[in-house]
């Protein structure tokens, strides 16, 4: 008999968990208060980078062996993933910590003349991108084909799974705070603006804040439908309200760092909260697998943390 697995949680992470276990043949149902496009995982710019996620060797490890799933997927034509140059600018060569997940021939250090004015170090690599609007579908209908089930409610307490024979899966990002009082947890406030794409215009991220707060980001990732610019990385900021004044800062932002950038012309403008935590938890705590906490880096460790739930599970 298949064994049962109930994960709690349908954004990238909870799908990711719910394809690997339902292709090694175990009996998966996702439940959760909300469908992809309205999570979290659906607000994000969805580029491979280990951003703003701990602890960093595990986030390497658990980033590389994303990006060998991302690029399988990239080959497969309506997975919404597809490879892209990525140029990171850093501000001291020590602080490109992320480099050892990826694979060595994929990136190499960009010359003077591949750099914005001002912005003298930087990287250029091949990265996966994850246009979330497809992907997170394509997830979704994958994980339905392979029988994998879905329950829309929310779970009040994970008692209500005390009679189940079923082990538990927690995916809930942010949700964790609530659900099972994780006081580790904080919300990280990330504001973006979806731009009418342009031609020419580079994908590249600063890895570092701007002016004098250590909350402001600078990054542009072109997508088939639109242009995101980035962005806030807020701690504790709750409200998910766009904010016309941090808009125009991104706005200025984005184009130091993109000089291709023309007259920008906004179609819209969305806020996420990221889920903070000092350390990402995957972990096991008896029949429950806790697997969320990823901050800016949710898709860039998907696959990588969905591979750690199932040796968790198999495991033990
Ligand atoms: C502006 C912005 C840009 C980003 N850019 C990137 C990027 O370029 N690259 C990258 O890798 N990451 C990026 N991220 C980070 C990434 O979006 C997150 O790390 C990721 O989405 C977390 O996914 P998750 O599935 O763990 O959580 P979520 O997407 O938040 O999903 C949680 C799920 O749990 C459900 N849930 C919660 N509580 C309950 C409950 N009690 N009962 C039932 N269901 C519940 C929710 O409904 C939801 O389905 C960005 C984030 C933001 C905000």
């Amino acid at each position: 008999m298949k064994s049962k697995i109930k994960i709690i949680g349908c954004g990238v992470s909870g799908l990711s968990v719910g394809i690997i276990l339902s292709e090694n043949n175990y009996d998966v149902e996702i439940i959760t208060d909300q469908l992809p496009e309205h999570t979290t995982s659906a607000v994000a710019a969805a580029i491979w980078f280990p951003y703003e996620v701990k602890p960093k060797a595990l986030a390497n490890i658990w980033s590389k062996a994303s990006y060998i799933e991302f690029l399988k997927l990239s080959r497969i034509a309506n997975s919404g993933v597809s490879m892209t140059t990525l140029t990171v600018l850093v501000k001291r060569e020590e602080d490109a910590w992320w480099i050892d997940a990826l694979p060595e021939n994929e990136i190499r250090k960009a010359s003077a003349e591949e750099l914005p004015d001002d912005f003298p170090i930087g990287y250029k690599m091949n990265v996966p991108l994850a246009e979330t609007q497809i992907y997170l579908d394509f997830l979704l209908n994958k994980f339905k084909t392979l029988n994998g089930k879905v329950t829309i409610r929310k779970v009040e307490s994970l008692d209500e799974f005390n009679n189940s024979d079923a082990l538990l899966v927690n995916c809930t990002g942010l949700g964790s705070r609530e659900l099972i009082n994780d006081k580790a947890l904080y919300p990280i406030h990330g504001q973006i603006v979806k731009a009418k794409p342009q031609s020419e215009v580079d994908c590249i991220v600063a890895d570092f804040t701007f002016e004098k707060s250590d909350d402001r980001l600078a990054y542009v990732v072109p997508r088939g439908d639109c242009l995101v610019l980035g962005g806030t990385a807020i701690k504790d900021k709750e409200d998910t309200q766009p904010n016309p004044e941090l808009t125009k800062e991104i706005v200025e932002r984005c184009t130091r760092i993109e000089p291709k950038l023309e007259q920008v012309e906004i179609k819209s403008v969305h806020v996420g909260l990221r889920p903070g935590r000092p350390e990402i938890r995957v972990e096991r705590e008896g029949r429950i697998i806790h697997n969320y906490g990823h901050g800016g880096a949710g898709f860039t460790v998907s696959w990588g943390c969905a591979q750690e739930v199932k040796r968790l599970i198999e495991d033990h």
